[in-house]
């Protein structure tokens, strides 16, 4: 079969307040077109359904019809399902068919994974931890995202839920989290933990602004915090790196000499060692790139074309 068209993975990464699409050349990983939106996840899935739709048919405007669908979703998501269990920062989200709905509105194959494990794919792949066999991802947004690259292959776990560590809990009786546990490292060290310990001041001017007494003290807590945790992380995954994305990473990029400096005092001594803690390549769009990979590692177009 003779055709010039392009074979084209579309990813989606569905989060709190933005979804963010990317449209992804399957031959030489090229990303063709991007756009982003409110995702509307605080009104509902079905909302967040219509945003996926009015993505993709601009996509199609553009001449970008996708081959395969990727998408990428903060929570629990099963990823052989494709069904978001639940997602603690979405109101009313449990057992959402994502990949069901995706497949049904867009006729080609899709695949849904966490969304931090597809943005810890994409920096695995294209990105800071390229030729790496060891990698965690943090990604410090709205939440606290982890992904897990370990011994060279993405890390899910037996439900697809490991690597969670925006849930590991720094403080045994601290704040409650969404979650059902307390204390977790999101409720300090993301963009709405800032927000809140700042008195309603955004965590890119609390950055922009660190001499202002009230952002001095929670740049200093947060350092502490999130060295204590990234010790412990380091210490349980023994990685070659970890990566730092999400928009809150471009503001905690100045303070990386004194985070590197905390967590080579408190790890294991062979752990510290050669440890690479830097600011992910793809601060913005990991996501989305990453559910296009898994896309396209997933679900082949030729398999799909003979089907
Ligand atoms: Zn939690």
């Amino acid at each position: 079969m003779a055709t010039t068209a392009k074979h084209i993975a579309l990813g989606l990464d569905i989060g709190g307040t933005r979804l963010k699409a990317i449209a992804l050349d399957a031959a030489n990983h090229t990303i063709l077109h991007e756009l982003e939106t409110d995702s509307h996840a605080a009104e509902g899935p079905e909302k967040v359904r219509e945003a996926m739709r009015a993505a993709v048919s601009e996509f199609k405007r553009f001449g970008y019809a996708p081959s395969l669908v990727g998408i990428g979703c903060a929570g629990s998501v099963d990823p052989r399902s494709g069904v978001v269990r639940t997602s603690p920062n979405f109101g009313g989200w449990k057992d959402i068919p994502l990949k069901e709905w995706s497949e049904s509105d867009f006729q080609v194959p899709s695949f849904v994974d966490n969304d931090a494990n597809c943005a810890v794919v994409a920096e695995w792949k294209l990105g800071q931890g390229r030729g790496l066999k060891n990698l965690v991802l943090l990604t410090l947004g709205t939440g606290v995202g982890g992904g897990l690259v370990l011994d060279d292959r993405l890390y899910r776990g037996r439900t697809g839920t490991a690597g969670e560590l925006g849930h590991l809990s720094i403080y045994a009786n601290g704040e409650r989290c969404p979650c059902g546990s307390r204390g977790c490292l999101e409720r300090y060290c993301s963009g709405s933990a800032i927000r809140r310990l700042a008195g309603d001041v955004s965590s890119k001017e609390v950055f922009a602004h660190p001499d202002v007494p009230r952002h001095a003290k929670v740049i200093s807590a947060f350092i502490a915090d999130f060295s204590t945790a990234l010790t412990s992380i380091v210490n349980t995954f023994d990685p070659d790196a970890v990566l730092l994305g999400g928009q809150v990473s471009q503001g905690v990029a100045a303070y990386l000499p004194e985070i590197r400096k905390a967590v080579s005092e408190q790890a294991f001594p062979a752990v510290a060692s050669g440890l690479r803690i830097e600011l992910a390549k793809f601060a913005n769009l990991s996501g989305s790139l990453g559910a296009a990979l898994i896309a396209l590692e997933e679900g082949s177009v030729n398999r799909f074309k003979s089907s």
